[in-house]
């Protein structure tokens, strides 16, 4: 089993990430200050870290640093509230492998995770599984398009993520409250009607039989 360490202030957060990468067969560990991260215990592997940079005590890129140093060389993604382009750079040149903005949805952070833990296997298969077909559509887990029928694609970041979120579960039935927490993390209000806003843009998009309303459960992707 995959053993990702979390290195976030805000419990709730961390909680957060935890409870979704728990529900996909991931091993967590959280460490919620620098000090805590820098010190786990001697044995503990980890396949990957998220890492947030605002950490009471040092710095998220001080932790960075210190990792790499000692030779430390896992997969790191670094989540942060800092839009600001100098942290990115500064992340990315410090040998942060990947950057997120926050607020993000969990979708999006687990495929970034699935990204890197790809690539660090060397999986040769990495062009097919970064790939993912329903019928005569094609979504791209790289290029963040989608393929019907060669014509291309282009989606919104948000209208992206709520697609591969259908497209992983195949005529499976999603509630609106699963594609809050897949699509919009912990950032919406649980009043809104944005679920099926979003359904409207990708219907509008995909076409208008691709996502099929299930009355009173949810939406899911309908497959011929
Ligand atoms: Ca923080």
């Amino acid at each position: 089993m995959k053993q990702i360490l979390i290195v976030e202030d805000e419990s709730r957060i961390a909680a957060f990430i935890a409870k979704g990468l728990k529900a996909k067969g991931y091993n967590t560990t959280i460490a919620e200050d620098a000090d805590t991260a820098l010190n786990l215990p001697f044995g503990y592997q980890f396949d990957l870290a998220l890492l947030d940079l605002g950490l009471p005590g040092q710095d998220g890129l001080e932790v960075l640093e210190a990792w790499r140093g000692q030779g430390i060389n896992f997969p790191v993604i670094i989540l942060t509230a800092r839009d600001d382009v100098t942290d990115k750079v500064v992340g990315l040149q410090g040998g942060a492998d990947d950057y997120m903005t926050k607020p993000f949805s969990f979708a999006e952070l687990l495929a970034r995770i699935e990204v890197r833990l790809k690539n660090t296997n060397h999986d040769q298969q990495k062009s097919e599984q970064m790939q993912i077909v329903r019928d005569n559509m094609t979504l791209d887990l790289r290029t963040r398009k989608i393929l019907i029928d060669n014509r291309e694609i282009e989606l919104p970041a948000r209208e992206f993520t709520m697609a591969e979120v259908f497209f992983r579960h195949p005529g499976q039935v999603m509630s609106r409250q699963q594609l809050l927490d897949l699509v919009w993390g912990y950032d919406y209000d649980p009043g809104s009607n944005i679920v099926d806003v979003y359904v409207g843009y990708l219907r509008k998009k995909l076409g208008n039989k691709t996502i099929e309303t299930v009355r009173g459960m949810g939406y899911r992707l309908s497959i011929r």
